[in-house]
């Protein structure tokens, strides 16, 4: 038998895993000497054990015994004493924060008997106690035994809007019989009874639909559980020298410096999360009682060496600290906090480097709305959440889950069981609450849009009202949650700030977001190992690349330079016109003459022609109908026949793995030698031209070393009949399961290799990229077969084994081998930490995605 129970001062923050993040945040604070009302945590093992077997571990509960025994000796109180009752708070808390997602339940060991006591201990104040008293009925009800909210509701409109305390008492006894309706038996009158069965509900909440449905969405794993943290309850509605707020010691938002807070007063602490009140900020608490919370913020600041978030009640003018932890934050707060910390000489550069994220970066770069040609607002709310969202309203969540399109939910204020429409609509806008409602915390967890406290808003079940104009569900909304601006109607965007920083347009000087980047983006370059090199096709892109940060092009593809107006060039050419592949030589050659003038002197590795012919030709369905539509007719069908013949012939069942890559190649005469040739041209006349290019010629689709060795033969005849071209490197791609496997020849014939993890993906799995989403993806991940599609962040067991057998083989043969990635996974954060550690030199990838792939080489190195 385990140790399961751990009194708040024998805990402290590295504890996590077994306490839970509240549990081991509420040690380090008892621990630090802050005022935290006493208690003790149980363990995620015991919830473990408990959803394990179904009951309650052996041992467990004399444990709990011991502990609270101890706590009622320290407090002086005693737990179920009628006449002045010790209640509790029984809180769940698991190693992750889940805003909401679990169970708490407070005022737990009041009964009949103890309520006069409780009354009594509050000055006579029987309104409170019964208060008390049907908050516990209430929520036990429904937490324990899942009474339906509803029931209790309908009873509590019954009592009128200020009830009071005869009316408390009657509605105590109304709570009583839904309970009893609905459970078949009596509220329970014994608290220690009231205190088991508040554990083991706390427990099974981990399991909750909506907890469950977070932890996917957040990918925590399912099977770590919750600490049950019991604590002695105390009370910020106990009058105006009480109340209750939750407070950050920057702004999550911005990450402005100073405390930044909402206050609710003669409050409970639920109020305030609910976001069903308006709160006031923390300037309305006493001066005393606010320098001594500010001080206290601030040596959680210090301890945590990060922004934190708490929760606090004050009792009778005396402050309780009830949690705290990291707190969540925008992602541009991300960035300003992690420089402003290095700045105060909290933490270091890499410290602070691996504070932020690729994915926060990205957010960054979404566009936002034009307010220089935006329409007047309809009204301005709490900027919550930022990034700019629009949609068709829709007025509750299941509407919102089930929308085609994008959806803005729109509701008074969001609550937990509101988490499906959440992750499903494209923003959240709420006329209740501020920066720390529900709405606003679940929403900046999840990078989504969100406009909090728009309290002109007049919310109803189908429509919405504001300065005399009425929206209804269906119609389109837009909502700025950088700036807290909502209108009617689609707004154009502009780029973001930070996009148009990368591009030179905007300087750092004076602005503290953009600065805190660039410098956190200096020290990730000076740090990577990993270079960043962008799949660009056009002298454009590349452009744009270069000024993202990108040291090379890892991926020209040369196909789209056969698209439009060229596209008949290529049917020529199937059709066995000779002349085709000239015309097509100095297209070809003008192409790549810009592209290495953008990249000059930055290598930039083309890649010879890749997809099947046919993608060319007009689809054969188009084409059959056309010739019998002619000939119906009695027309000629003239090309369109001859067409149609090719078609035919070139037809494949599996095109995908058919007659594509270096197998066209050797397949029709002289097409890469126009390429090679192309490409040799351009560098010559960049280099008589002044320039410095660099290019690499790159096979595409090679299995075994002999495809690549005759095609290399016959391009380094090629250049060496263009001998003002510089040294030009020929590699290859690693796409196919069979050349990761026979690298070690390979890399005989190439100089470097680039894996396409696209195509290594769909044939290590043997399933297609272009049809999988629709067909069966979705219940995939629903299974958990992958947490993540595998075209998204590569997968690490399996074809990520495949890159590393091709990376010890290819640098065994060839120890100077280049090696570099340019699938779309050279883009994903998770993906680039793989390739770091698998011992690439580069990745390439999309330009907009090279500033995020810039950090993430950087923290994969730190
Ligand atoms: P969550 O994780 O969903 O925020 P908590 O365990 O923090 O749930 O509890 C919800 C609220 O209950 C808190 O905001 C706090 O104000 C209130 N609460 C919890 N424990 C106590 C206590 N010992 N005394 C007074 N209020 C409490
Ligand atoms: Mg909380
Ligand atoms: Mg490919």
């Amino acid at each position: 038998m385990g140790k399961y129970v751990y009194d708040f001062i024998e805990g402290n923050k590295d504890l996590k895993d077994l306490l839970g993040g509240k549990g081991a945040n509420l040690a380090e604070m008892t621990r630090m000497g802050l005022p935290v009302p006493p208690g003790f945590t149980i363990t995620t093992e015991a919830c473990q054990e408990y959803l394990h077997t179904r009951s309650m571990p052996a041992g467990l509960l004399a444990e709990v015994e011991h502990h609270l025994r101890q706590m009622q000796t320290r407090i002086g109180r005693t737990f179920g004493d009628p006449k002045d009752p010790l209640l509790l708070s029984v809180r769940s808390g698991a190693k992750f924060s889940m805003p909401g997602m679990m169970e708490t339940i407070l005022d737990i060991g009041l009964n009949d008997a103890g309520v006069a006591g409780l009354a009594a201990r509050s000055g006579g104040d029987e309104r409170f106690a019964w208060d008390s008293y049907r908050r516990l009925i209430q929520m036990f009800g429904r937490t324990v035994f899942d009474v339906p909210g509803e029931d209790f509701d309908a009873a509590l409109a019954h009592a009128g809007p200020d009830p009071g305390a005869e009316q408390l008492r009657e509605l105590v006894d109304a709570y009583k019989k839904v309970f009893h309706t609905h459970t078949g038996r009596e509220f329970p009158q014994a608290v220690h009874e009231q205190l088991f069965l508040a554990i083991g509900a706390v427990f099974r909440s981990w399991n909750s639909e909506r907890a469950v449905l977070y932890r996917r969405q957040e990918r925590i794993p399912p099977d770590l559980g919750t600490a049950v943290n019991v604590m002695a309850m105390v009370f910020g509605n106990r009058g105006d020298d009480s109340g209750t707020g939750v407070a950050f010691t920057r702004d999550p938002a911005t990450g402005r410096r100073g405390a930044y807070g909402d206050y609710l007063r003669n409050a409970q602490g639920e109020d305030v999360v609910a976001g069903v009140r308006n709160t006031v900020g923390l300037d309305a608490i006493e001066p005393a009682l606010r320098g001594e919370l500010l001080s206290i913020m601030e040596r959680l600041e210090q301890r945590y060496r990060d922004l934190c978030d708490i929760e606090f009640t004050i009792e009778n003018g005396k402050l309780w600290m009830l949690q705290t932890r990291v707190g969540k934050r925008t992602p541009a707060a991300a960035f300003v906090i992690a420089a402003q910390l290095v700045d105060e000489g909290t933490i270091t550069l890499d410290e602070a480097l691996r504070r932020v994220t690729g994915e926060q970066l990205a957010q960054l770069m979404f566009p936002s709305f034009d307010e220089s040609t935006a329409p007047p607002p309809l009204t301005t709310g709490v900027p919550a959440s930022p990034g700019a969202a629009a949609g068709a309203i829709v007025f509750d969540s299941a509407a919102a889950a089930a929308a085609k399109g994008p959806v803005i939910l729109v509701r008074r204020e969001t609550n937990p069981d509101d988490l499906p429409g959440m992750i499903a609509a494209q923003g959240i806008l709420t006329s209740r609450g501020g920066k720390t409602s529900h709405a606003a915390v679940v929403a900046r967890g999840m990078g989504k849009t969100c406009v909090c406290g728009a309290e002109e808003l007049r919310i109803e079940s189908d429509k919405l009202t504001v300065g005399g104009r009425t929206l209804r569900a269906g119609d389109i909304i837009s909502i700025d949650g950088t700036t807290g601006r909502v209108y009617a109607g689609t707004v154009p965007v502009r780029p973001s700030r930070v996009v148009r920083y990368f591009e030179g347009e905007l300087t750092a000087h004076g602005d503290p977001l953009l600065s805190a980047i660039e410098r956190l983006m200096i020290h990730a370059d000076h740090r990577a190992r990993l270079g960043v090199h962008a799949n660009a096709d056009t002298a454009g892109d590349a452009a744009r690349a270069r000024r993202f940060g990108a040291t090379g092009v890892g991926l020209c593809r040369t196909e789209h330079m056969f698209l439009g107006d060229r596209r008949v060039l290529i049917e020529r050419l199937i059709l066995g016109d000779d002349d085709a592949l000239a015309t097509l030589l100095p297209l070809q050659r003008t192409d790549f003459e810009k592209l290495f003038a953008a990249m000059d002197g930055l290598p930039v590795t083309v890649r010879l022609i890749d997809p099947p012919l046919h993608e060319f030709l007009p689809p054969l369905e188009e084409l059959t109908a056309r010739v019998a539509r002619a000939t119906a007719l009695g027309e000629d069908p003239g090309r369109d026949g001859v067409l149609l013949a090719a078609v035919r012939r070139i037809h494949e069942q599996n095109p995908m793995l058919g007659l594509r890559g270096v197998r066209l190649g050797l397949v029709v005469p002289g097409l890469f030698a126009m390429q090679v040739r192309a490409i040799a041209e351009a560098a010559a006349a960049r280099v008589a031209a002044g320039g410095d290019p660099r290019p690499e010629i790159m096979v595409p689709l090679v299995g075994a070393v002999q495809e690549l060795e005759i095609v290399r033969a016959e391009a380094e005849s090629i250049l060496a009949s263009v001998p003002s071209a510089p040294p030009i490197r020929i590699g290859t791609m690693i796409e196919v399961p069979r050349a990761a496997l026979t690298a070690a020849q390979i890399a005989g014939a190439a100089e470097f290799f680039s894996f396409g993890t696209n195509d290594l993906t769909q044939m290590t799995w043997g399933f297609s990229r272009d049809d999988v989403e629709g067909a069966f993806f979705g219940r995939y991940l629903g299974l958990g077969i992958f947490a993540v599609s595998p075209f998204e962040t590569l997968d690490a067991d399996g074809v990520g084994e495949l890159v590393r057998i091709a990376v010890e083989r290819g640098r065994a043969t060839r120890p100077e081998l280049t090696i570099g990635v340019c699938g779309e996974h050279g883009g994903d954060p998770a993906s680039v930490r793989f390739f770091h550690d698998a011992g690439l030199d580069y990745v390439s990838c999309s330009p907009f995605r090279v500033p995020i792939a810039r950090l993430e080489a950087g923290r994969a190195a730190v």
